[in-house]
């Protein structure tokens, strides 16, 4: 069998191949950076981050998949033209950076509305990410939406949203990200066996399992139905390991890259200790 594809959210300060030591150092095998600061919308190009070394360091590393997170000020989902507009170019221009440097994929936060037209808001923010995909030539890095913890408008906590979505944007080159933290936080998935095999029988017939990209895995610091996104490190939050467990007994989803988002035993993000954990939820 394949390796289990399992690592964390990890820091590309000073140049991308840091990112391989900090992942190999928390013993992951699959990795998610930010390719250009998260909170601006000043986006710098990949030049001067060291491609060639970090593609050096990559191939002689253990690790086997590489996300990149986009900027969390992108919202598709506006009604705002200036913002949309703003959210189209950063996004893409995170998006080539993850092309250049061979990732996965980037993953992106859909945005919020308060429009009441909900078909809409859909065909809006599939608009923007077709003109993403447009800008970016690309056949390897996917453009993945994430799931939303829901409330204030957000769009994406249900697979109502993301199933419409999906089918709106017609594309073979997008692909969906499932956050525990998130899907629990919406009170959309409980975590019970029977609440999961419903949850992704239905995703398989919708969108289909193949294009559940990754999954970030965190627990949540918040309740269920709670609205509000607060990871919490595995097994010291709301959803526990028994819980997080039931997910990874499904066979299906094995084989996808889990990707920790959690604030980390000593407060500096995903790490060994929440990797091992992560690696006992699946008898390793
Ligand atoms: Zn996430």
């Amino acid at each position: 069998m394949k390796n289990r594809l399992l690592g964390g959210h990890v820091s590309a300060a000073g140049g991308l191949k840091n990112a391989i030591i900090n992942g190999a150092a928390i013993g992951a095998n699959a990795i998610q950076i930010f390719g250009a600061s998260p909170r601006q919308w000043n986006v710098k190009g990949v030049e001067g981050k060291g491609v060639d070394e970090y593609k050096e360091a990559l191939g002689k590393s253990d690790i086997e998949a590489v996300y990149l997170h986009a900027a969390y000020l992108v919202n598709l989902a506006t009604g705002d033209n200036e913002l949309f507009d703003k959210s189209v170019d950063n996004l893409a221009a995170h998006y080539e950076i993850a092309s250049a440097i061979g990732a996965d994929g980037i993953v992106f936060h859909i945005g919020s509305s308060k429009d009441e037209d909900r078909q809409k808001v859909i065909k809006g923010i599939a608009s923007g990410m077709k003109e993403v995909l447009k800008r970016v030539k690309t056949d390897k890095t996917k453009l993945i939406m994430e799931n939303s913890s829901g409330g204030g408008g957000k769009i994406g906590d249900s697979l109502d949203d993301i199933g419409d979505i999906y089918k709106e944007v017609g594309s073979k080159r997008i692909g969906v990200c499932i956050d525990t933290a998130h899907i629990f936080e919406s009170g959309v998935l409980d975590f019970e066996k029977k609440s999961l095999k419903d949850f992704f029988d239905r995703f398989d017939r919708e969108i289909g399992l193949d294009n559940l990209e990754l999954f970030h895995i965190n627990d949540s610091k918040t309740d269920f139905g709670s609205f509000s996104d607060r990871h919490e490190n595995l097994g010291q939050g709301k959803i526990g390991l028994e819980k997080l467990g039931n997910l990874a007994a499904l066979k299906k989803l094995q084989g996808k890259p889990w990707i920790l988002e959690v604030p980390g035993f000593d407060g500096s993000g995903p790490d060994k200790k929440n990797i091992n954990i992560l690696k006992s939820l699946f008898g390793l």
